[in-house]
């Protein structure tokens, strides 16, 4: 497996000046060096230009944190996979539990999406998770493996492909499930991939783990088998923070 996948996720947080100053002290730690892992940050649309610029020849990629299921047409306020390909991204969050809440996302809006995503030539990030009332009533990997066959898009190439499972109570909150937890689901996830896409389809398929990860337990959830990264909010709008996650995967 290759390196650890770190991808901040900023939600709608940020103006421009937030995001020079978080690519200046960003590029200062990462220097000239090899970097300890891939790295992501997926801004609001209106600062992906600006991100994209500052951090233009360094290995910090930009994703978008959405995209429409079509390439272009009448949608009013949506953005197509083509147009973050054209400002130079290179994945897209999609099924985010906020999006899948909010705007009522379908698995099969999510995967339409991710098929878009796909054509676009952008690795989709497809996020998927239980509610505290699932996890309650032991429904977590029924509902996971659900989200999972119904997001993920017939014909997806799974080495261009990024699964990652936030169990929604777990996002902002403080809480994390438990290592052997998070083991479990990743496991399962890693067990329904396999089985769809063979074993080496399965295995190149990146699964992140995401909700309240930050400095200080980064290391820890990465060293369990099968999280091949990481899905961070709040942590990765400070720059100091969010090296600091990426180090704990190097
Ligand atoms: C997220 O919303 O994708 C997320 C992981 O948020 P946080 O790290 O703030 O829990």
């Amino acid at each position: 497996m290759s390196k650890k996948l770190i991808a901040g996720n900023w939600k709608m947080n940020g103006r421009r000046a937030d995001a020079q100053s978080f690519a200046a002290a960003l590029l200062v730690h990462v220097g000239g060096k090899a970097p300890p892992c891939d790295m992501l940050i997926c801004p609001p649309a209106t600062l992906i230009a600006a991100l994209g610029q500052a951090f233009a020849g360094s290995a910090v990629a930009v994703g978008g944190q959405d995209c429409h299921g079509q390439a272009k047409g009448a949608h009013t306020g949506d953005v197509a996979a083509t147009m973050l390909a054209d400002l130079g991204c290179a994945y897209v969050i999609v099924g985010h539990s906020e999006r899948r809440a909010a705007h009522h996302e379908t698995d099969a809006e999510v995967a339409a999406k991710a098929k878009a995503a796909a054509a676009a030539g952008l690795v989709p990030i497809v996020c998927l998770g239980e509610s505290q009332a699932q996890r309650e009533k032991g429904e977590t990997l029924d509902v996971v493996g659900r989200q999972l066959a119904g997001s993920l898009p017939d014909g997806i190439d799974p080495a261009r492909c990024v699964v990652a499972y936030e169990p929604i109570w777990a996002i902002g909150s403080g809480a994390i499930p438990s290592t052997p937890e998070i083991g479990q689901v990743h496991g399962h996830l890693r067990a329904a991939l396999v089985s769809r896409f063979g074993a080496a389809g399965g295995a190149a398929v990146r699964l992140l783990y995401g909700g309240s990860a930050k400095p200080s337990n980064a290391a820890e959830i990465l060293r369990i088998p099968s999280v091949d990264g990481l899905l961070v909010g709040g942590a990765s709008l400070a720059a100091d923070d969010f090296w600091a996650i990426c180090q704990a995967g190097a």
